[in-house]
């Protein structure tokens, strides 16, 4: 190829997202909201930053061992200027324990760009739209959720929230909202295992559905009209998953169709 066409097509590369997006974005935490001891948000000031609904990006803090980084899910609105993500810090943890001590004006970097195919584009039409997670698994939903799409796309959207206690049912405002703004369409149950509150049901999240209980609460079946996404803790996603099937619905892939997509937070 002579040389002027190959500089063309480097400029040509360099125009796209993909390369002149790609690596890291060095911030600062502007604030990091905590719901309970061990559980915060944390937001970061990145404006234009684009990512699709239920994405997730890669954070990375500056260790003694070089750069540590894992992947949270983007909780805030596409358009928002503030990054927002939503983590508890896991015992004996490399990065998120740090990512939690994290404060205002702290550096973080960020992943570009977002990745993951946890995202409505990826799940079938149909009737009702469960949307099912396990305690900051909720994060991706909140997301979707201030987007358009599950309103127009599904009759009823469930939003479950598996939780230990009653502290951890984060971001109540916000699910107050959906409510009165869809009274019809949207239903909020949150699940609470270790405490009794009103208004929750109390058990796992299998059994709840083994039992009718689940469904009886949100008035929704699981059907070959369901589409159902799970996103969190892996031993509930592969109990939940067990019970689904019983119903008839499959796993979701691009290239075999199903009804249940799911995001799994550790192996
Ligand atoms: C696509 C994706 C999105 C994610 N989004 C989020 C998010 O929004 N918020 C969030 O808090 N985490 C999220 N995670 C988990 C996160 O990436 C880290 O694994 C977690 O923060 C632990 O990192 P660590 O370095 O502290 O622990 P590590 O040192 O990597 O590992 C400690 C152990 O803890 C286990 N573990 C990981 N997460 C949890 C957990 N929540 N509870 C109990 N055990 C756990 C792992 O299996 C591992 O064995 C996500 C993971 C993936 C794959």
């Amino acid at each position: 190829m002579p040389y002027k066409d190959v500089i063309l097509v480097l400029d040509r590369m360099i125009q796209t997202s993909e390369v002149r997006m790609a690596g890291w974005l060095q911030t600062h935490v502007v604030e990091n909201f905590s719901w309970h001891a061990k559980l915060c948000s944390l937001r970061v000031e990145l404006p234009g930053f684009a990512f699709i609904a239920g994405q997730f990006v890669r954070l990375a803090v500056e260790t003694a061992e070089g750069r540590m980084q894992r992947a949270y899910s983007l909780v805030n609105a596409p358009d928002d200027p503030q990054l927002d993500f939503l983590l508890t810090p896991v015992a004996d943890g490399k990065v998120s324990p740090r990512l939690h001590a994290l404060q205002p004006g702290d550096t973080v970097w960020v992943s570009q760009p977002a990745t993951g195919f946890f995202t409505l584009s990826e799940v079938p039409d149909g009737k009702v739209l469960w949307l099912i997670g396990t305690g900051t698994g909720i994060g991706p939903y909140l997301s979707m959720l201030a987007t358009a799409e599950p309103w127009r796309r599904f009759q009823r959207v469930v939003l479950v929230h598996g939780v230990r206690h009653a502290e951890d049912l984060v971001y109540p405002e916000r699910i107050r909202q959906w409510q009165q703004q869809y009274p019809q369409q949207f239903h909020y149950q949150p699940v609470v295992t270790r405490e009794n509150v009103t208004g929750a049901l109390a058990a796992r999240l299998p059994q709840l559905i083994q039992q009718n209980q689940l469904q009886a609460a949100a008035g929704a079946n699981f059907d070959r009209h369901s589409q159902v996404m799970l996103c969190g803790n892996p031993d509930m996603i592969k109990a939940v998953r067990t019970e689904l099937e019983q119903f008839g619905l499959q796993k979701n892939l691009r290239r075999t169709p199903g009804q249940i997509t799911v995001e799994q937070y550790w192996a």
